[in-house]
């Protein structure tokens, strides 16, 4: 049989006599393995150089007293984490007070009874096992979460070029002569790869959101011309519903806006492309306030309206949670995968804000959300868009006729 691994305590005392006794009471009832030291110093080179569960120390000692033994214990990397216990016949409120101060976790007051003496050390032997699963525990989720993250970011290129070469391939094919069936096959690999392509794409962001490596851009841009372009096509989807997409811009509105349009485009997309998907009849609507103003940041309030089938109140609590849909029947009727709104939450929240949801069932839904972007001004979209256009490469690219070999 493997012997029992017994749990280590240093004593620190300067008399001899308590250094027996309390060796006697922890040994025999408590069966401890035990290291006696007389004085501070020697205390602190042990516990350096071995490896102990907890340490008991006296306060008053010559030389160096027990106070200034935990202080140089606690900042040194490999003892401040040994619990310690002060045993000690000082007891008054301001001594037990300045011991937790120096950062003991208990105090025992001398004369002790054995019980209190060995459940109190077993008590916090068990505390330090605990947080020390614990911390392991979190370094292995911790381990694990860096090394998912990793992974989605080297599958990243892995999962969409091929994706990108069905893709493309499907399309130069569909130019092809071929039979109205053929052609119809070919569309539904498109669709199908299409859909996949985002389903891939939603799954990247929200790993890179989740491992904390999504970063967002500040480049002045017109928020006008970036909604229009944006609605403008998924008007094309809407068409198929005979849905017209509406854009209100609020008058306080600034034309040009420091932020990342990329992302926000991604989160309106989102929203508009649900309010497409659960609505039949009537229209939809995206509007922006500017709310308000501090320093150079505003507060503009996105409100995605439809006259679609709307949520239960029970369907809407479980809204904004990765691959939450509100029944399972949604993804039968509808598709998807529910985690669109996930990564828009995700997003707003990288932009300082929030985002939510007011619908009544059968009615409709309005989804808003609000962020904070930086206030720009024509000249530094300008300059921003001219630098962009015109960079020296850009001017030599376009000084050379280009030649390509396409292998
Ligand atoms: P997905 O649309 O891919 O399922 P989302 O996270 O975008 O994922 O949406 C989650 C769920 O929220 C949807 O499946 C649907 O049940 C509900 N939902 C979202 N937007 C609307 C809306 N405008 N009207 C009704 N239900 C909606």
């Amino acid at each position: 049989m493997k012997p029992e691994k017994r749990d280590k305590i240093l004593v620190v005392d300067d008399m001899p006599i308590n250094l027996q006794l309390i060796s006697s009471v922890l040994e025999r009832e408590g069966n401890f393995s035990l290291v006696t030291v007389l004085d501070g110093k020697s205390a602190i080179r042990k516990a350096k150089t071995n490896y102990f569960d907890l340490i008991l120390l006296d306060i008053m000692m010559p030389e160096m007293d027990g106070y200034e033994v935990c202080k140089i214990l606690k900042s040194y990397p490999t003892t401040k984490d040994i619990p310690i216990i002060f045993l000690t016949a000082l007891n008054e409120p301001k001594d037990i007070q300045k011991a937790f101060q120096y950062g003991a976790v208990d105090y025992i007051s001398k004369p002790f009874s054995k019980e209190e003496l060995t459940s109190r050390v077993h008590l916090h032997i068990s505390l330090k096992r605990t947080r020390e699963e614990l911390e392991n525990a979190k370094r292995a989720a911790e381990a694990a979460a860096e090394a998912k993250a990793i992974f989605l970011a080297n599958m990243s290129h892995e999962l969409r070029t091929p994706m990108n070469g069905i893709i493309g391939m499907v399309d130069i094919l569909k130019r092809t002569e071929l039979t109205e069936e053929q052609h119809e096959y070919l569309n539904i690999i498109e669709s199908s790869g299409e859909n996949l392509l985002t389903i891939i794409n939603d799954i990247l962001d929200l790993s890179k959101i989740e491992a904390g490596h999504m970063e967002l851009e500040s480049i002045p841009f017109s928020l006008n011309d970036e909604l229009r372009r944006v609605l403008n096509i998924m008007q094309i989807l809407a068409d198929k519903k005979k849905l017209p997409v509406i854009l209100r811009i609020g008058e306080k509105v600034p034309p040009y806006v420091k932020g990342d349009p990329v992302r926000l485009k991604q989160i309106i997309i989102n929203l508009v492309n649900n309010a497409i998907k659960f609505t039949e009849k009537g229209s939809i609507t995206v509007s922006v306030e500017k709310k308000s103003a501090e320093n150079e940041k505003i507060q503009l309030l996105f409100k995605i309206m439809d006259t679609g089938i709307g949520i239960s109140p029970e369907g809407q609590k479980k809204l904004f949670q990765s691959f939450s849909q509100v029944d399972k029947s949604t993804t039968r009727k509808y598709g998807g995968t529910g985690l669109g709104l996930m990564i828009s939450k995700n997003l707003t929240q990288l932009m300082h804000g929030e985002i939510g949801v007011e619908s009544v069932e059968g009615v409709g839904s309005t989804f808003w959300f609000v962020i904070f972007l930086e206030e720009s001004d024509k000249e530094n979209y300008l300059k921003q868009h001219q630098e962009k256009e015109t960079s020296p490469v850009e001017k030599t690219k376009m000084q050379i006729k280009l030649k390509i070999l396409l292998a």
